[in-house]
């Protein structure tokens, strides 16, 4: 069965590369009917912090990206690692290597300046010298003995048959003089232990899969299929990073998306399936081909994504919407105990939302009474031609009992044909008077949903 994993190292907070290619891993083994492992790689100890870990986690749980196993965290394997450096060194497949670093900046710099690559080179005289003559007591690296003939040829499943020549291939230090395994042993012995069949990751780690390779070769591990995923660019082109805005995951939330439009802005972001644009959860699993991910590197539209957040606003489950909503009321100190259930406004206002705390910040005048009128719409519509139309249709509401929305529109309508005057005569002075603005939606919702003592109240306030 397919497993796949998404293997972050934990130096920082979750960021939209990094989520897109946690999402490609989980769709494709969920497309599959497989399995998804979540892997801290911490073995950076000066650079990794419990903060990270937890912001990563915090990412992939507001994301929606759960895990079937783990998180397993790299530090907690340094023995398995120390026991596959050891079989490797029990059967000469690695070796260890006493050469100094000055030794080997000399024969760099030899090498540079004979213009051939600068690389190590095992059969160097001066190395092989330095290691017959070193004992055991001296400190040493482990090095892989990487093949020296032929090439290592791999079919990314985005980028098709990749070959690159052993050659190029230096004989990369597995463990070194401290005792510590290095990253690129770790990976192989992680997925190969967790029986990981596919690995999804960015294109910056493109250069160490064949080292990799190598590797699960050496070991006698079945070798994973491998799939890179493309740079995010920012909409100017150049990397995406900190100035071309949010970056981090949880910063999105923070900016009033939800996580359901995220998720479908990132499918697309490198993905396609014909001129499809919104994707349901299934509709994803059901679709996602690591096949149809793009090679070329895709430019982050915000646009785009406040469209498709605008889009699940208006047509998620208002339940899902208040959930997420909830957070933002919370930020902005809006006390909901005070007014109608989340989902209601979530209803009345989604409509025009295009981010959540654009719905919290127009939902304020159902949970509490507004400062002050919007300067401009009390000037166009508090006008004292408007008190007549106030007061007549304040008496109305005062006398019913019937806070039904389709009762609320006779009200208004009542007072319109009353008063010989359209309707909009009516009801922009009255939604002024109720809101302290001159926009909301409809009025009847809009009555409704703030309650009569506080409607009647705020007609009175206006008439004064
Ligand atoms: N830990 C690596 C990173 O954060 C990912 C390595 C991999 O996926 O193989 O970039």
């Amino acid at each position: 069965t397919v497993k796949t994993r998404f293997a972050p190292s934990p130096t920082g907070y979750l960021h939209v590369g990094g989520a897109r290619t946690a999402l490609y891993s989980w769709l494709h083994a969920k497309s599959k009917g497989g399995q998804f492992v979540l892997r801290i790689e911490d073995t950076d100890i000066e650079r990794s912090t419990q903060e990270a870990v937890d912001a990563i986690l915090e990412g992939m749980k507001w994301l929606g990206l759960d895990w079937d196993e783990g998180p397993y965290y790299q530090t907690k394997r340094f023995d398995r690692y120390n026991e596959m450096v050891d079989k490797l060194l029990a059967e000469d497949k690695a070796y260890k290597c006493y050469a100094p670093k000055t030794l080997l900046d000399e024969i760099r710099a030899e090498q540079e300046a004979n213009k051939e690559m600068a690389r190590y080179d095992a059969n160097h005289p001066k190395i092989v010298a330095v290691n017959e003559a070193a004992t055991e007591d001296q400190a040493c690296v482990i090095r892989f003995r990487n093949p020296k003939q032929g090439s290592v040829v791999f079919v990314d499943e985005i980028r098709g048959k990749i070959e690159i020549a052993n050659e190029q291939l230096d004989d990369l230090i597995i463990r070194r003089s401290d005792g510590s395994p290095t990253y690129n042993f770790c990976v192989v012995v992680d997925d190969w232990d967790m029986g990981i069949t596919n690995v999804v990751r960015g294109e910056d780690h493109i250069n160490n899969t064949p080292r990799q390779i190598n590797i699960y070769e050496a070991l006698g591990a079945p070798i994973p299929s491998f799939a890179h995923c493309s740079m995010i660019l920012g909409d100017d082109g150049a990397k995406l990073s900190k100035r071309h805005g949010a970056v981090s995951v949880m910063q999105y939330r923070d900016e009033g998306y939800l996580p359901n439009a995220l998720n479908n802005y990132l499918v697309r972001l490198g993905w396609s399936h014909g001129d499809q644009e919104v994707f349901s959860e299934q509709e994803m699993i059901d679709l996602f081909k690591l096949e149809n991910v793009s090679k070329s590197a895709s430019a982050f539209n915000t646009e785009k994504l406040l469209w498709l957040n605008n889009h699940y606003i208006k047509t998620s489950d208002p339940e899902y919407v208040a959930g997420y909503l909830q957070w933002h009321m919370d930020q902005q100190n809006i006390d909901i105990t005070n007014g109608p259930a989340l989902t209601e406004v979530v209803t009345a206002l989604a409509e025009r939302a295009k981010t959540l705390i654009e719905l919290a910040t127009s939902s304020r005048y159902f949970y509490e009474e507004y400062e002050e009128f919007d300067a401009t719409a009390a000037k166009k519509h508090l006008r004292p031609v408007a008190k007549e139309a106030l007061v007549l249709v304040q008496s109305k509401l005062q006398a019913t009992d019937d806070w039904s929305i389709e009762n609320l529109h006779q009200v208004i309508e009542d007072t319109a044909t009353e008063l010989e005057v359209g309707m909009g005569k009516v009801g922009m002075p009255l939604r002024v008077a109720i809101t302290g603005a001159g926009q909301s939606p409809s009025l009847d919702v809009t009555l409704a949903l703030i309650g009569k003592e506080r409607s009647v109240q705020r007609i009175k306030r206006a008439i004064e």
